[in-house]
């Protein structure tokens, strides 16, 4: 806040106190009707009170800060003088509305009133000045409705379905014989009026406040309060929006799309948002107030195709502000309007949501049409780099989507509203699917609802897509999936959704809860049953290669995006890959090497000679078991230095406790196992058993893995030496650069390391030697122990590179258990001890600090020390730009991980230039 004594931010007239720059403190619709009305777009006047009154208000109980009220009460006068309304007045009243908006948006996460400034006597003045006794009495009630909920806190009990205003309603227009709202007449609306009021007296036990600046008030405390209920506590945990940030207030005056048939309300997006095309588009009713579009009771009208026959010159007034507003943010807007008989007036912009697919399109189109550079195109608001994801997301199998139509399994259609295919069981309540969700999160879950509301988000996260009966394009549910990156369909209007009787029914067909369904977010359309899916466009042209890359062109904006991004990073991507074809993928998406290959993946496979080489009780027999795996495992590297043509191939020795291979578990399990071991290596069952019961470890994850096994067998080391060797030789010969590096796990103490390395070079110079032939290559370590990172100066006396273990890094810096977190880290996070899941994100106060302590060790020895990252961190955008900073040489991940690090690692690199 620019002048901490400042508590009203004034907008109207032409003239703003505000601007975009103080989104901080107005935030984003405050400062944004600020910005509007200074390049004169046309905006109700109003008043924006900043966050830091909120922080105030949390802090304080609920007081507000000295020197408010006297603020609010002259902006108040001013709006009536730009408006020329009063409030309260008895021929020309001035109605408010009072909305949060944060820092970031939180689509319906905080509460909103409008209307405000009604009461007994206003009403009729209202009436007459608009010549509309209606429309006077629906604003009324409407505003009882609003308020009586958000403020008073009067809504559906536990046991109730329904809202008690909602009840009423429904049974004024049952004895009044009409099926819609709008077909209420005034004297109707009037008698609602009073049932609404009695309602609240019985609720509340107060009357109805009468004092329109009584309500005002009360309408900003609700406001500032909703800044801490659990909806947008869980939605700013989810976005990693800081709960300090608090919420502004904006008071502004009322303009009416519910005053007759030239009336209109609308969302609109200056290009669609759901696949990227562009064009105006979004959703509007006639004769009605802005919330009915959001809220989704009725089901609106097209923009793009109605409006324009319908009203005309309206539609030509959008269009117009739509470029206005687009030229002026170089961002696709998301709009929020009301025509008021012919007029529009703007009561709000923001960048819109998008989801991945229409992010990469709308960055690549804003810059070839000249209106943003390739480097802001990239930037991390445009495209959050996790959101790629969609892009690589399934789609229905074409010929099973097929198929499910002749079987005549088309349910019905909706809007579609968040790309991907999904198939799932259909939950019809919120709390249902996160319950089941819990119980088994591998099974997947269609949310389907008449409408969904803000208080359905954990439900929504749960589900694997979401389906709606009514509401639009913009409604809550579409906004809130897209975000999401779920699959989203909304308003099948045929859907009829029974609660009660927990189904789901088109004409005859009906399902119930927990039968299977699928949607398909591209196309709107809804199936029964389960459809499969196949991989996304941008998979068939990359990997699949069904697609050719001319004929797809999602590919070649994804083309052209990531050619963008190698320009700009400098931060290396690898992967983590353990097989030929995983290499192969990870290629196809810019993988520059692979950071981690683990070999006990391949071991899986050879598990009768890996029990052999567990059950040996002398050398001899250990070696015999080793060297039958050696093959195996030449063969496999031979396959990755083949496909990976030269590029730096990272093999990491063997790892894991060896009771991941035998154990009393697996004896238990399969009760064969020990006769059949003890036959295979010629001793008794005891002696299986035994050893097997030796091998027993109470924590196994700090047991006897890692170097240590290399250490105490040394002819694990030197039998893995030799393959990686042998099999470089041989690609070597076959004209393929190879450029083998061999990690060894788990190092804390320089001599581990010391160890191992001896075994790896002796090993090499034994193959050179039979074969005439050297290898360039090199031997690191991995850091994945605290003393590692503690003692990096020593350790990196040996080791040629380092790379950060994150997942055991973690583990062991946190004390925490990678394999048993999860009995505590939901709690957690829901309580706010930890701000995200450490095993995801890197823990940047500890984990993070070891980090950097490793990095300046490592480099205080070797000053060009190549160091990456091969966690599961590698592949998480926030990780990765802390990665950069750090001053890592590479991350590696998962394959499919790939992309999203490329565009993490180029959006730091831009962002700390
Ligand atoms: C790690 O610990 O981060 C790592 C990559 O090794 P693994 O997950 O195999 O223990
Ligand atoms: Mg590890």
């Amino acid at each position: 806040m620019a002048d901490p004594t400042q508590f009203v931010y004034f907008f109207g007239g032409g003239q703003a106190d505000g601007s975009t720059e103080m989104k901080n403190s107005l935030g984003g619709k405050g400062a944004n009707l600020a910005e509007m009305t200074r390049i004169g777009v046309q905006v109700p006047a109003g008043f924006t009170i900043p966050t830091e009154v909120c922080n105030y208000f949390s802090d304080n109980d609920g007081a507000f800060p000295e020197g408010l009220k006297e603020q609010v009460v002259a902006a108040l006068e001013r709006v009536e003088e730009v408006m020329g309304a009063r409030l309260g007045s008895d021929t020309n009243p001035l109605l408010v509305s009072c909305r949060s908006g944060a820092r970031e948006s939180m689509p319906g996460m905080m509460d909103t009133v409008l209307n405000i400034g009604l009461n007994d006597h206003s009403v009729q003045a209202l009436a007459e000045h608009s010549g509309n006794a209606q429309f006077a009495w629906d604003s009324y009630r409407r505003f009882i409705q609003m308020f009586g909920d958000v403020v008073l806190g009067v809504r559906a009990d536990d046991d109730e379905h329904e809202d008690p205003f909602e009840r009423l309603l429904e049974a004024k227009k049952a004895s009044a014989g009409v099926k819609y709202d709008s077909e209420l007449s005034a004297e109707d609306l009037q008698e609602l009026v009073s049932e609404f009021k009695a309602l609240v007296k019985q609720r509340t036990g107060q009357d109805f406040p009468e004092e329109p600046i009584d309500q005002i008030w009360a309408a900003i405390g609700a406001v500032f309060g909703s800044w801490n209920n659990d909806r947008a506590f869980v939605y700013r945990r989810d976005y990693g929006i800081p709960h300090s940030w608090g919420t502004a207030c904006n008071v502004q005056a009322m303009v009416y799309g519910n005053l007759g048939d030239d009336c209109a309300t609308g969302v609109g997006l200056t290009r669609d948002c759901s696949m990227g095309a562009p064009g105006f588009n979004g959703d509007y009713l006639i004769n009605a107030q802005g919330e009915d579009v959001v809220a989704g009771i009725r089901t609106p009208k097209r923009i793009e195709t109605s409006l324009k026959d319908e009203m005309p010159e309206v539609y030509e007034q959008l269009e117009t502000i739509g470029k206005t507003l687009e030229n002026h943010y170089q961002e696709v807007q998301d709009i929020e309007f009301t025509v008021q008989k012919g007029r529009v007036w703007l009561l709000q912009t923001r960048n819109a949501k998008r989801t991945g697919f229409a992010a990469v399109r709308i960055a690549v189109d804003l810059v070839n049409e000249g209106l943003i550079t390739p480097e802001q195109a990239l930037e991390k608001r445009r495209i959050p780099a996790d959101d790629l994801n969609q892009l690589l997301q399934p789609v229905f199998d074409p010929q099973k989507k097929a198929l499910a139509e002749t079987e005549g399994r088309l349910l019905t259609k909706g809007i579609n509203a968040g790309p991907g295919a999904a198939s799932g069981h259909i939950c019809l309540t919120a709390a249902e699917a996160e319950r089941l969700h819990n119980i088994d999160p591998e099974k997947p879950l269609i949310l389907v609802r008449r409408e969904t509301s803000p208080e359905d988000l954990r439900g929504m996260r749960a589900a694997e897509g979401i389906l709606t009966a009514f509401g639009g394009a913009s409604s809550h549910a579409a906004l809130v999936s897209r975000q999401m990156g779920k699959t989203c369909i909304v308003g099948a209007n045929e859907l009829n959704v029974d609660y009660i009787a927990g189904t789901v029914s088109v004409g005859d067909i009906v399902l119930k809860t927990g039968d299977p369904i699928s949607i398909d977010g591209f196309t709107g359309e809804v199936f029964t049953g389960m459809v499969d899916t196949t991989p996304s466009e941008i998979v068939n042209v990359l990997i699949k290669k069904t697609v050719a890359p001319e004929d797809s062109e999602a590919y070649q904006r994804y083309a052209q995006l990531m050619e963008w991004v190698d320009q700009f990073r400098t931060l290396g991507v690898r992967t983590n890959a353990d097989l030929p074809d995983q290499a192969v993928d990870a290629l196809a998406f810019g993988a520059e090497g692979i950071g981690l290959c683990r070999t006990e993946h391949m071991f899986v496979e050879h598990l009768e000679e890996i029990r052999e080489m567990i059950l040996a009780r002398d050398p001899d027999t250990r070696l015999a078991a080793i060297n039958r795996l050696l093959p195996f495992q030449q063969d496999e590297f031979t396959g990755l230095f083949r496909v990976m043509q030269g590029r730096p191939v990272t093999i990491r020795l063997l790892d894991p406790p060896l009771h991941e291979f035998l154990s009393e578990r697996h004896l238990q399990e399969q009760p064969d196992l020990a006769e059949e071991l003890a036959a295979q290596l010629g001793i008794s069952v005891e002696a299986v058993r035994a050893r097997t019961a030796e091998l027993h470890e109470e924590n196994p994850m700090l047991g006897h893995r890692g170097c240590r096994l290399g250490i105490v067998y040394p002819e694990i080391t030197a039998m893995q030496a030799r393959a990686i060797m042998q099999a470089a030789v041989a690609v070597q010969a076959e004209g393929i650069e190879v450029h083998p590096e061999v990690m060894v796990p788990l190092v804390g103490f320089q001599t581990e390391i010391d160890n191992q390395a001896a075994i790896v070079r002796e090993t090499a110079d034994a193959v050179f030697a039979e074969t005439g032939t050297t290898i360039e290559y090199q031997i690191g370590t991995m850091i994945e122990v605290p003393r590692a990172a503690l003692r990096s100066d020593e350790i990196a006396e040996t080791a040629e590179f380092f790379s950060f273990g994150t997942n055991d890094l973690t583990q062991t810096c946190l004390g925490m258990s990678r394999d048993d977190y999860g009995g505590f880290i939901g709690y957690y996070r829901e309580n706010d001890i930890v701000p995200f899941d450490p095993f995801q994100s890197i823990d940047l106060g500890g984990v993070g600090r070891l980090i950097e302590l490793g990095v300046a060790g490592g480099r205080s020895t070797r000053s060009d020390l190549k160091i990456g990252i091969c966690g599961e961190h590698g592949g998480d955008p926030a990780s990765v730009m802390f990665c950069h900073h750090a001053g890592l040489n590479y991350v590696s991940c998962s394959p499919y991980r790939v992309p999203i690090a490329r565009l993490a690692a180029a959006q730091e690199a831009l962002a700390s230039e």
